[in-house]
Order: C-alpha cells, then sequence, then structure tokens
C-alpha cells in the first residue's frame, strides 16, 4: 500500500532520514523500531505530510503522494496518531470523537444557515458513531469525561478511537504504548488487531515495548541511525546482527535522550 523511496530528509546539516526505502503491505500491522532519535518519527512525520523530504518519494497504491498536505492524505485514508497525544483538553471524550471528521456540513456558516436539517442528522450519525467507538475500544464509561482527565493510555486510546471516526485505509501510530500501563497496553493491542482484521485497516506502528511488537507485527521493519537495517518476522529480527549491534551501541550514546 505504502511504498518509500530512497527517502532523505536533512534537519541542516544532520540527516534524520538518510536514504531509507521501506514497503508496507497491504492488510499487515508493519512493525518499526530502531533506538532513539533512528529517524522513525521523521519517516512517519514525512509519510503523513508534516515535513518536505530533502529528496525521495512516496507512493501510496503507486500514486506519488510526496509533500502532500495531512488534510488531503486524510482524504485518502492515511491518518496517523502522534507520540504525543493531542487532544482537546477542556471537550469530553465523546465531543472529542466527533470533531474529527473533515468536511461536516457544519463546518461553514453559510451552510449552517441553509441546511440546518442536514446538519442535525450529521450531528446525529457522528453521535451514533462516536458511541460505536467507544463501545469498541471498551471506554464507554468514558464518554462525558473531560479529555483533559484521561490517563496517558486513555488518551492514546482516544487517539486510537479518532481513526475509527473515518474510514482509514492506514493508520500510523507512533508509540502507542509510551508510558501506558500493561492492561491498557493490551486493550491497545486488541483494538489494532481487532480494526485489522474487522475493518481491514492497514498499521504501521512505532513502538519501543518488543512484547507488544511480537504479538501484533508481521514484519517488522528496523532503523537506526537514519537507515534501514532489517525486515522480517519479529522472532528472527532481533537475532539479527546489525539490529542488535545497532541497539547496544546506540543506547550506551543515547541512553539520555528523549524520543521526539
Ligand atoms: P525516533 O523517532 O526514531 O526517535 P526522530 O525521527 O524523532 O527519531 O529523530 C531523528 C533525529 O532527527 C534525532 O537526532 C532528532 O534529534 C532529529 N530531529 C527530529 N526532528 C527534528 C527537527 N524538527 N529539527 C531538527 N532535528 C530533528
Ligand atoms: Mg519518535
Amino acid at each position: 500500500m505504502i511504498r518509500v523511496e530512497n527517502l532523505h530528509k536533512k534537519f541542516g546539516g544532520f540527516s534524520a532520514v538518510d536514504g531509507a526505502s521501506i514497503e508496507i503491505g497491504t492488510g499487515t500491522i508493519t512493525g518499526l523500531v530502531g533506538p532513539n532519535g533512528a529517524g522513525k518519527s521523521t519517516l512517519f512525520n514525512v509519510i503523513a505530510g508534516v515535513h518536505e523530504p530533502t529528496s525521495g518519494r512516496v507512493l501510496m497504491d503507486g500514486e506519488d503522494i510526496t509533500g502532500l498536505p495531512p488534510h488531503e492524505l486524510f482524504h485518502k485514508g492515511l491518518l496517523r496518531t502522534f507520540q504525543i497525544a493531542h487532544e482537546f483538553s477542556s471537550m469530553t471524550v465523546r465531543e472529542n470523537l466527533m470533531m474529527v471528521p473533515a468536511g461536516q456540513t457544519g463546518e461553514s456558516l453559510w451552510k449552517t444557515w441553509v441546511m440546518r436539517a442536514r446538519i442535525a442528522q450529521e450531528e446525529a450519525a457522528l453521535l451514533k458513531k462516536a458511541d460505536e467507538v467507544l463501545d469498541f475500544l471498551t471506554i464507554s464509561h468514558l464518554r462525558d469525561e473531560k479529555a483533559g482527565n484521561l490517563s496517558g493510555g486513555q488518551k492514546k486510546l482516544l487517539e486510537l478511537g479518532r481513526t475509527m471516526m473515518v474510514d482509514a485505509k492506514i493508520v500510523f501510530l507512533d508509540e502507542v504504548g509510551a508510558g501506558v500501563n500493561r492492561t491498557l497496553l493490551n486493550t491497545i493491542g486488541d483494538a489494532i488487531i481487532r480494526l485489522n482484521k474487522e475493518r481491514g485497516y492497514t498499521f504501521c506502528v512505532i513502538e519501543h515495548d518488543m512484547d507488544f511488537i511480537g504479538r501484533l507485527c508481521d514484519p517488522v521493519i528496523v532503523m537506526a541511525e537514519g537507515k534501514v537495517l532489517a525486515k522480517g518476522h519479529p522472532d528472527t529480527i532481533m537475532q539479527n546482527e546489525a539490529v542488535i549491534e545497532a541497539y547496544l551501541g546506540r543506547g550506551l550514546k543515547n541512553k539520555d535522550k528523549v524520543g521526539m
């Protein structure tokens, strides 16, 4: 579904992504792992239209989508979540979900005036959809809670929920498991597996927790220093010499570095 060809992204003179080529097959849950600073989030940001690449191409189903802005990618069904959750903290969980779909009739004032009935209909449909999503994620009890009061893990679930309000084809999840307790991580994992199996979502998942990666992902792609080191089944990938070396070497050098 996604093909990244020889992608480079420089910040000043520094190559955050240094000639990475990857493929994400339709229907897969592809893992993206690597030490902090490997360029994983930057690669996501380029694919998702947040950053322009310095060079290289991104194709979706054969179509060149390089440099398209996030809202255009959104309409093509390409969505991403952020390493740090972006919730509207003073709105309820349900309202947060209802904010998602782009192109609602209510967005334009003029249409608001002439199309009241239509808007009421859309709102009712959105409400129903939001409640289905909350149910699916087993967080219906949090419906009327202010999003700002959620735990870190619950905010990650809400981010995942926002991708379910539209018909996503491929969802990029950046460290959904960071700071999340084991129970909630399992809930997130279950939701991802169900979305993949029942709704045909393709996923690309950045995550440090190798148990989580091992349970969900096949294949796993390993990055280090802006480059792709290896790709394969999670069981074999962690025995790869280059991968072990990257983790050990970088792990020491970058032990104080916080992921971005
Ligand atoms: P990862 O997600 O694998 O931890 P990142 O993609 O966040 O890695 O970062 C890769 C490298 O690029 C890091 O050294 C980081 O400091 C640098 N970097 C990321 N974003 C920026 C930016 N906006 N400006 C400058 N340097 C950046
Ligand atoms: Mg990152």
